[in-house]
């Protein structure tokens, strides 16, 4: 990027003006600039609009200028959402603990009759549901373990039963792996076990068990889950069926930048193909209480690398989030300007990252999301699971359609 514009105001004068406002005129000021000679054909493909190759991939991970990759990530975001910044209330119900697989990614998992093994009975879910019901959730957020015993039944009772009570709550539940072992135990086809899912309630999928889809890593990080072929698969049936889903890669493990460029590439391919994805969750690998804890955190420069490039390489995915869970509110923020769109929700008891360790607080207040976000000189806009715009007052909430 360029040094300062003489435009700017002195300190002096500008101190009246609220920071938003300035980091606004920074941005429009600002031009494009790089000593990384690499970057510039990838530049004038950002301008024209011109799609992204591997190699280009490759080169934007590879470049150590994080400021022209986001200013590049940056200009792609402003023209697909201008400053608009998406967020939910969500809440999030982890039905169950119990799980076959045992990735060594995963702190959250335990085999069954393991101390803090747990499984939620169907009254105990809704009561869990009901719970956060008050800060009037627009999303419940349904993942959990694999559980070897619970029928199929208990999935479908707990999707029907939650509609049945919050009749208006999008129930965004099962992930790719979940929703294969369910189809495995049930012994059903995955095509029939989604539309089963989906009678009972289901209206959209969370996209995680994605990780990274290369053999070599998850031979490494989750050797029991379905591969990468198949959860792109699981993913392409059910957009095939109505259903729409995210897309996620879990990164800072044991992937090189190769592995990172097939996972984009292979996601984008699909997403040309169905158009189902609505929205890239990059999620920074948490190591503490897995057997990989030997293995150091992802740094902020990673984590704002990471969503600069989701970005600009997956030009046909319309949302790109920061899950301020996993990388901290502070990174999640400041990755409002290097191409991120959304910062994921309130997230009412997630559990998940914080069996591996993370440290952010397991809910946000919506007063606080916002100042985030307008604090990043953008504009704090909540919307439901599809992005249609929630409009609140002190005893309603409405969701345009
Ligand atoms: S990551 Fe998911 S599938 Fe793997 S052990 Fe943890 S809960 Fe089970």
């Amino acid at each position: 990027m360029t040094g300062w514009s003489s435009t700017l105001e002195p300190c002096s004068k500008s101190a009246k003006i609220p920071i938003p406002d300035i980091i606004k005129a920074m941005g429009s000021l600002h031009a494009f600039q790089t000593d990384d000679l690499r970057l510039k054909p990838i530049y004038e493909k950002v301008l024209v609009g011109e799609r992204m190759d591997a190699a280009d991939a490759l080169t934007l991970y590879c470049t150590g200028d994080i400021l022209a990759v986001g200013w590049m990530a940056n200009s792609v975001r402003e023209r697909m959402h201008g400053d608009k910044t998406y967020f939910n209330v969500n809440r999030h119900i982890n039905p169950t603990n119990v799980c076959v697989a045992a990735c060594r990614l995963c702190a959250f998992g335990r085999k069954k009759d393991v101390a803090g093994a747990y499984t939620m009975a169907l009254e105990e879910a809704f009561e869990t549901a009901a719970s956060g019901y008050s800060e009037a959730v627009t999303e419940f957020h349904i993942v959990g373990g694999l559980h070897p015993d619970l029928p199929f039944q208990y999935f479908l009772d707990l999707c029907s039963g939650l509609k049945q009570r919050f009749p208006q709550v999008h129930l965004k539940a099962f992930t790719m792996v979940e929703v294969a072992y369910l189809a495995r135990r049930a012994k059903l086809s995955i095509r029939e076990t989604l539309e089963q899912l989906k009678a009972s309630g289901v209206d959209s999928l969370p996209g995680g068990g994605a990780e990274i889809f290369a053999d070599r890593v998850r031979h490494i990080i989750c050797d029991h889950k379905i591969d990468g072929d198949q959860w792109l698969e699981t993913a392409k049936l059910a957009h095939q069926i109505g259903l729409k889903s995210n897309a996620t890669m879990l990164y800072g493990h044991v992937e090189n930048d190769e592995d990172r460029v097939d996972h984009l590439m292979k996601l984008r391919a699909l997403q040309d193909e169905t158009g189902g994805f609505q929205t890239f969750i990059p999620l920074a690998f948490h190591p503490d209480n897995t057997p990989l804890q030997h293995l150091p955190k992802t740094t902020g420069m990673l984590d704002i690398k990471q969503i600069a490039v989701s970005r600009l390489v997956l030009d046909n995915f319309p949302h790109i989030k920061s899950y301020w869970q996993m990388m901290t509110a502070k990174i999640a923020q400041i990755s409002l300007r290097f191409g991120a769109d959304d910062m994921d929700g309130t997230v009412i008891e997630e559990k998940i990252y914080h069996d591996a360790g993370a440290t952010t607080p397991q809910g946000m207040r919506r007063e606080e999301l916002e100042r985030l976000i307008r604090a990043a000189g953008r504009v704090p806009i909540e919307r439901d699971t599809l992005y249609r715009p929630v409009t609140r007052t002190e005893t309603s909430v409405t969701v345009a359609v």
